[in-house]
């Protein structure tokens, strides 16, 4: 629901002709919360390794060991192994869908109640029954969506990572103990991405959040806020302090926090 706060801010009796907003800026716990849902799922498989597909790989490498001189194929086992951990990874990935939700419904109402008591002090104006979780429906099931997409896919790569080492191992009869240790590269790898879509994917989130409540109150220009990373983007160091209106090129297409690992910030600004 579109909400006029310049009017209801002048009806309050703001004398000025602009208001800027602060930037909000999730928080590292809450990044760190959401990392914690994506590594579950790496758990998932180095718990599978340790327990089901490591013990496959070594008898089939005993049994390989002892056929010598005849060509059996024992990946079956394995196979069947990396198969069982595979169906728990699903079912993960479905308790995952629901603990994400939770996750981004939680950053999602405080970054509502930032918005509100800023706006309060500013304006003077109670938007705490204007404004509704409901508000923001079609960027929440677009997160959920990407990030179980995600996850499915950091599910997905780890999977063929290890599966990969065991295959390539029973081939050249690698010994067990150095495919445990590729296989624990493979699991660092994983969680390391983990680590990099948390934060990348709590930076959208805000910022998607940042867009659909400054447009949702009439703010139809943002002052850009440069991230000051090391790895930035020139051309939006260039923009730092630029008021950009929403509906440009630019806001469009290529606004704060949207790009990948872009941490730069919208300011609303709401002008009376
Ligand atoms: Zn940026």
């Amino acid at each position: 629901m579109k909400i006029n706060l310049a009017a209801q801010a002048r009806a309050a009796g703001v004398k000025a002709d602009r208001i800027t907003m602060q930037a909000i800026e999730p928080t590292t716990a809450q990044e760190k919360d959401l990392a914690r849902l994506y590594v579950a799922i790496v758990r998932v498989w180095a718990n599978g390794a340790k327990e089901r597909i490591l013990p496959a790989y070594s008898r089939s490498l005993a049994e390989q060991r002892a056929s010598d001189g005849l060509t059996i194929d024992r990946a079956g086992d394995v196979e069947v192994e990396i198969e069982a951990v595979e169906s728990e990874a699903v079912r993960s990935i479905f308790t995952f869908r629901g603990l994400f939700q939770a996750w981004a419904d939680t950053l999602q109402r405080w970054h509502m109640s930032k918005v509100i008591s800023q706006l309060s002090y500013a304006t003077n104006v109670d938007l705490s029954t204007q404004m509704h979780a409901g508000d923001v429906q079609e960027t929440m099931e677009d997160v959920v969506a990407r990030n179980v997409a995600l996850v499915r896919n950091v599910s997905d790569q780890t999977r063929g990572r290890i599966a990969d080492i065991v295959f390539r191992g029973l081939q050249s009869r690698t010994p067990a103990r150095e495919v445990a240790k590729e296989i624990n590269a493979a699991l660092q790898l994983g969680r390391k991405r983990s680590l990099r879509i948390a934060m990348d994917q709590t930076q959208k989130l805000s910022a998607s959040l940042d867009r659909d409540r400054q447009l949702q109150l009439g703010m139809k220009k943002f002052e850009w806020v440069h991230s000051g990373k090391i790895h930035y983007r020139p051309e939006h160091l260039a923009r730092n302090g630029k008021v950009i209106p929403w509906n440009s090129e630019i806001g469009k297409k290529d606004p704060p926090g949207f790009q990948p690992f872009c941490g730069c910030k919208a300011k609303g600004v709401l002008e009376l």
